[in-house]
């Protein structure tokens, strides 16, 4: 799939209203854009959303959707080029330097334009997407039980970020965020 074309790509919605999985997903996010991924991930997480609500992690303040698919212009908008370019980096290069993986402005990290695995559709952010935001009871859970549905935390982990899951059904590494395990079910 190219990162360009999201006409591979499906809505969310449109996967939870196929399964009969009852519930709206603008409902759990904090604007109302609609939010797209690859079928398989649309499907994974369709499921692992149910799942939290169904265990009763439904506080609007924890169980709110951010970031999924991004074009890669609006990664070129968020990429920190100027960070970049003073680490030895330019802005004509077709492919990121080593070790500049988490280069994002605004307090998050952004991965370089053509290499986010937003704009593969198969990542989503919970909000808020912020440095410093400590774990909550949702971010944490999907650390713990994500795997069920392949949504890993590795990357967020490596980016010191809690808020960033990867579907990854095969993975090598399932890192738990810091707290007490979750309850499974409610
Ligand atoms: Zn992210």
């Amino acid at each position: 799939m190219n990162t360009n074309d999201p006409t591979q790509l499906r809505s969310i919605q449109s996967v939870i209203d196929e399964h009969n999985l009852g519930y709206k997903i603008k409902d759990w996010q904090a604007d109302g854009r609609v939010n797209y991924l690859t079928p398989a991930a649309a499907y994974a997480f369709a499921y692992m959303w149910k799942a939290l609500i169904d265990a009763g992690y439904t506080r609007k303040d924890h169980l709110v959707l951010g970031n999924t698919y991004r074009t890669i212009e609006t990664q070129n908008e968020i990429f920190d080029w100027d960070r970049y370019v003073r680490s030895g980096g330019s802005r004509t290069d077709q492919a990121k330097r080593p070790g500049t993986e988490c280069y994002g402005t605004g307090g998050a990290a952004a991965a370089f334009p053509g290499t986010s695995n937003h704009g593969w559709g198969i990542a989503f952010d919970l909000n808020p997407a912020k440095k410093g935001t400590p774990p909550n009871p949702v971010s944490r859970w999907i650390s713990h039980y994500g795997k069920e549905w392949g949504w890993t935390w590795a990357e967020g982990k490596n980016c010191s970020e809690i808020w960033h899951m990867k579907y990854k059904p095969d993975s090598k590494e399932w890192p738990t965020q810091p707290g007490p395990k979750p309850p499974r079910i409610k």
